[in-house]
């Protein structure tokens, strides 16, 4: 349904995904503000363009996975951003996997939902916008098996899911719709309901995020304490992980250098996902928890250490190595 497809935000992330997709045998046209992240995919023969806007005119489909939400207005609405015009020949889908504030996605939404497709094509007299946080990491990302929580018409999912297959292994579709994205088949009464998706979608990526901190502090910190008590870090994981303890973190992504391989602590922290990223989604989640008045102590004590962390010089290095400096306090 979908041949060209546009990707915006080539990192840590991106750069995997748009792979996946180059591989699954999709036209890809690519777009990031940092020039050796273009490079990359010009040199494998991608199409490259200088702005969001040129890679929308190039693709039926574009997807975007940017830090966060003031990257992904500026991609939006910005100066030669995907809306430029708001009444334009493709794309006819929108996608954003980016994890961001439940509120500035359905700002994005509201807005796609009023632009107009110049040329009324089979699908939708509008275009769609999805929203489709992902979980799984840089690991799952490079080995097409990401988690996709897709908010949106089911139309549009459906026509989409074939592209999430191609760059993960299970697609959550979470219902829902944006304002102008609701299938002419539901009852208008239902709309209201239907516009809350991107809240539901963002929020279970939220909260993915927060229980994720909480347990690689877990892991952590019992791990380093194992350590001082004369546990070698790479026994106490053998018995966590056939044990109560068992976890993602424990089991998928571990804190130590050379405990697992193929994971960011065995490569000096590098490429995963961004401690200034960690302390952003809580940020998020306190945001969240504060709005609806519930008290999150953990959530807190985790924002507070993650933001150290960053303070303290590792904001660009992969969250797991608060193993290595918040629980021995080394340097590089
Ligand atoms: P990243 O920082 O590695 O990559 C983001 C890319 O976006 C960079 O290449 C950057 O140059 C580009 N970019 C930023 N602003 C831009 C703009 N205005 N125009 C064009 N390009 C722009 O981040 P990442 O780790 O790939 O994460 C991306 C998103 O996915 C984040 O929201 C993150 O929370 C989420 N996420 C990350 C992981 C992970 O393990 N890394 C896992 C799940 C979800």
């Amino acid at each position: 349904l979908f041949e060209s497809v546009g990707f915006i935000g080539l990192g840590n992330m991106g750069y995997r995904m748009a792979n996946n997709l180059l591989k699954a045998g999709y036209k890809l046209t690519v777009h990031d503000r940092n020039f050796n992240a273009m490079k990359t995919f010009s040199d494998m023969g991608v199409a490259t363009k200088e702005t969001a806007f040129e890679v929308g005119e190039a693709s039926d489909v574009v997807i975007t996975m940017l830090p966060s939400s003031s990257h992904v207005l500026d991609v939006y609405n910005g100066p030669n951003g995907l809306l430029q015009g708001r009444n334009f020949l493709r794309p006819r889908l929108l996608i954003d996997s980016s994890t961001i504030d439940p509120q500035t996605s359905r700002k994005i939404s509201a807005v796609v939902s009023n632009c107009s497709l110049k040329e009324k094509k089979d699908l939708w007299e509008n275009p769609v916008m999805l929203d489709a946080p992902v979980s799984g990491g840089v690991v799952a990302a490079e080995a097409g098996t990401l988690t996709f929580m897709v908010g949106g018409s089911e139309d549009a999912y459906l026509a989409a899911k074939p592209l999430f297959l191609s760059m993960g292994r299970n697609t959550i579709y979470c219902g829902g719709a944006g304002n102008g994205s609701v299938p002419h088949c539901l009852p208008s009464d239902m709309s209201d309901l239907l516009c809350l998706s991107p809240m539901n979608t963002k929020a279970a990526k939220i909260c993915n995020n927060l229980a994720l901190a909480v347990s690689m502090l877990g892991v952590s910190e019992s791990l380093a304490l194992g350590q001082s008590l004369g546990i070698a870090a790479s026994t106490l994981t053998k018995i966590f992980n056939s044990s109560s303890a068992r976890c993602w973190s424990s089991d998928s992504y571990n804190p130590v250098p050379g405990v697992m391989e193929q994971v960011p602590s065995s490569r000096n922290y590098d490429g995963g996902f961004a401690s200034k990223l960690m302390a952003k989604d809580l940020g998020l989640a306190s945001e969240s928890a504060k709005e609806v008045g519930l008290k999150c102590p953990l959530t807190s004590q985790a924002q507070e250490i993650y933001t150290k962390l960053c303070k303290d010089g590792h904001e660009t290095k992969d969250f797991t190595c608060v193993f290595r400096h918040y629980y021995s306090g080394k340097d590089e």
